[in-house]
């Protein structure tokens, strides 16, 4: 071994290359180079693999997804006629405007906003006394909104006015969001 003396790199590159250039590493000679570009390759491993960076260009296939998924849904609600009896939907032309704001057309089934699922979800699992476990709360969130349904349909049975029924079910909503149960 002289000094000068060239070694081919077995890293990758294939050139010869004289020292310092060029280490022996393990039982290999890997010129500094190819040392690098493995250097980051790994760096680049552990960022994506383990400590859960995902890489900028996932991201944005992410969001793209996304961004039709949402599309998606809002084209189907679009073209969504809901089916409801007569007497009610002629109820609901004359009370156009109550469908606004908060429920739209869809209090009167007694759904829940993603919004409104939220905040139940964030209540379930950080209140103090007996915190659900994620599954936990969305189970109860189902739960919760099949109680409401229920309760909106009573009302409707009792042939209470849709604006009513509307507030009653803002009301049992809030008990929800408020109560310890
Ligand atoms: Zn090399």
């Amino acid at each position: 071994m002289k000094k000068g003396d060239k070694y081919l790199c077995e890293a990758g590159c294939n050139e010869k290359k004289a020292k310092p250039d060029i280490k022996r590493i393990g039982r290999q000679w890997k010129c500094c180079k190819c040392l690098r570009k493995q250097r980051k390759e790994k760096r680049d491993y552990i960022l994506h693999n383990v400590a859960g960076v995902r890489r900028r260009t996932e991201i944005l296939e992410e969001v793209r997804i996304r961004k039709e998924e949402r599309e998606r849904i809002r084209e189907e609600k679009r073209n969504f006629t809901p089916i409801v009896p007569g007497s009610i939907q002629e109820k609901r032309k004359d009370k156009a405007s109550i469908r606004q704001g908060r429920l739209g057309s869809w209090y009167i089934f007694g759904y829940l906003t993603k919004t409104e699922k939220e905040f139940l979800y964030k209540k379930y699992t950080t209140r103090k006394e007996n915190p659900l476990q994620p599954e936990q709360a969305w189970a109860k969130i189902k739960k919760d909104v099949a109680h409401l349904s229920e309760h909106v349909k009573k009302l409707r049975q009792k042939n209470i006015d849709e604006e009513k029924i509307g507030n009653k079910f803002k009301e049992e909503f809030a008990k929800m969001l408020e109560g310890d149960k």
